[in-house]
């Protein structure tokens, strides 16, 4: 099985300043997104989410907050016709040092052990932070960085999660 690793924010749907997540309810789709996932699921790949969700033991939401947008997320997905195999968070703050928070490898581990059939070798990460390149290129697998310049590895530059599907 090989699977497309997606950072949520800032990638799939909308990010935010941390302090202005307070008041978000409801995930916003970036432009595009939506087919993007679809034409990775057309690819063969099964979806799971690995998202750094620091925000919610740093107190700035609640888990119920970030359960209740997931909720959404979900179903938004759903009646697009998507269905994404799984979704690993982080809700760790900066100074518990976990091993989840990505661009530790924690949350690729906790699905390799739950879906023991992932094909990593051609699995593949996107995301538009340091840390998931960071972690692409840890883990050795092809990455893509949004509006990342990244000259080391092997990552590949994109300007959004809907060009990736010529490189699928
Ligand atoms: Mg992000
Ligand atoms: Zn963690």
């Amino acid at each position: 099985m090989k699977v497309a690793f997606l950072d949520r924010d800032g990638t799939i749907i909308e990010d935010y300043e941390d302090n202005l997540w307070r008041s978000i309810t409801e995930p916003v789709f970036i432009n595009g997104s939506i087919d993007a996932l679809k034409a990775i699921r057309q690819k063969g790949y099964e979806i799971i989410i690995i998202t750094n969700q620091y925000l919610i033991n740093e107190k700035i939401i609640t888990l119920q907050q970030y359960k209740e947008i997931t909720d959404k997320f979900i179903k938004r997905l759903l009646d697009s016709g998507i269905e994404i195999l799984d979704i690993f968070y982080c809700p760790h703050s900066k100074e518990e040092n976990c091993n989840c928070m990505k661009p530790k490898e924690g949350m690729i581990k906790m699905a390799l052990e739950k879906y023991p059939e992932i094909d990593l070798e051609n699995s593949f990460i996107v995301g538009d932070s340091l840390c998931d390149v960071q972690l692409g290129e840890r883990l050795g697998i092809k990455t893509f960085g949004i509006r990342l310049d990244r000259s080391k590895g092997k990552t590949i530059k994109i300007d959004s999660i809907k060009d990736i599907v010529k490189y699928l």
